[in-house]
């Protein structure tokens, strides 16, 4: 029996260890993706940020050398700017936030903030600088108070409220019973995509960082969770350096540039205006989710009034 038992415990300790440890997407990666490549180099430097202005030259990558997933990818993020990546399924949009926030190093190329490649940098400096909002947020079993603190440990709980009412959260709080100390999390209070996600952009307004990256989840939302979100958004990206990775196209409309990306190039680039005037790709998937967003819109009608 000891036999048995003592893997079964050693599962049990880990599990738990994990589970303290499992912070967020970001520690998640840490676990998963232990990449020994990436690694800080013995001369790297602390990021120094003016801007911060972000660059991609010509950036190549690959997670496996036969499978080409970025073919070149140029542009640039003004410091205080916003640019969307849009496009199908599979493109790498999100290999794009994942290089940014140097979960791997490019294959080819280069990414730089102020003139400095990352690959020169800490990655504990790179990774204090930017705020990931990412697509599925992994909440701590404790509070959900607690959960939002940890954008800014220390945070005074004053600044927990106001962090979680700019981000449209802080209302649905105050209607739960033990408000900001309700057990949220596996064990507790769970919560639906749109809720974790406003959670997530709560931690990132009491973070601040320089630079903020969005991956927007692809799970479809009602259009008043959709509308909150997008001004909680707005109010985190203002005068930030923004990369939004974005699946819902009503997202885009504000950014200052659209990079439309097919299977790893850049198909089209501009404002949301200029992209529809070209008719080509962007139009055609900006057509394409209004007719669903109708069709949806349409058939609710007719579920409500018979
Ligand atoms: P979506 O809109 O579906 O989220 P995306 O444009 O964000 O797609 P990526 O997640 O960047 O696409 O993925 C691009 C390609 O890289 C996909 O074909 C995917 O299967 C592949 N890929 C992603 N992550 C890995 C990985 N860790 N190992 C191997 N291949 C991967």
């Amino acid at each position: 029996l000891m036999q048995i038992y003592r893997p079964l415990n050693f599962i049990g300790f880990v599990y738990r260890e994990l589970r303290q440890g499992l912070t967020d997407i970001e520690e998640m990666f840490k676990l998963l993706d232990q990449d020994p490549e990436v690694i800080d180099k013995p001369t790297a430097k602390p990021l120094a940020i003016t801007g911060p202005v972000i660059r991609f030259d010509n950036v190549t990558f690959h997670y496996d050398p036969d499978r080409p997933i970025l073919k070149g990818v140029s542009f640039e993020v003004p410091a205080g700017k916003t640019v969307a990546i849009v496009g199908p399924t599979g493109a790498g949009k999100s290999t794009i936030s994942r290089l940014l926030y140097r979960f791997y190093d490019v294959t080819g190329g280069a990414i730089t903030i102020d003139g400095q490649d990352l690959r020169d940098i800490t990655q504990a400096s790179l990774r204090s600088a930017i705020g990931m909002v990412p697509q599925d947020t992994v909440l701590f079993n404790d509070t959900i108070g607690y959960n939002i603190e940890y954008g800014r440990p220390g945070a005074s709980t004053e600044e927990v409220r106001e962090a979680a009412r700019m981000a449209q959260v802080g209302a649905f709080i105050e209607t739960l019973p033990k408000a900001y100390d309700t057990p949220v999390g596996e064990r507790g209070l769970k919560l639906s995509g749109g809720e974790k996600q406003r959670v997530a952009i709560a931690r990132t307004i009491l973070k601040a960082p320089a630079i903020l990256i969005l991956d927007e989840a692809t799970s479809a939302l009602d259009t008043k969770t959709e509308r909150d979100i997008q001004s909680a958004l707005d109010l985190v990206s203002a005068n930030r350096t923004t990369v939004v990775i974005a699946h819902r196209l009503s997202t885009v409309i504000n950014a200052d540039e659209i990079l439309v990306l097919r299977e790893g190039q850049v198909a089209e680039r501009g404002t949301h205006a200029q992209l529809l005037a070209q008719d080509g790709l962007y139009a055609q998937m900006w057509n394409r989710q209004r007719e669903a967003t109708e069709a949806e819109e349409q058939l609710r009608r007719t579920t409500e009034d018979p």
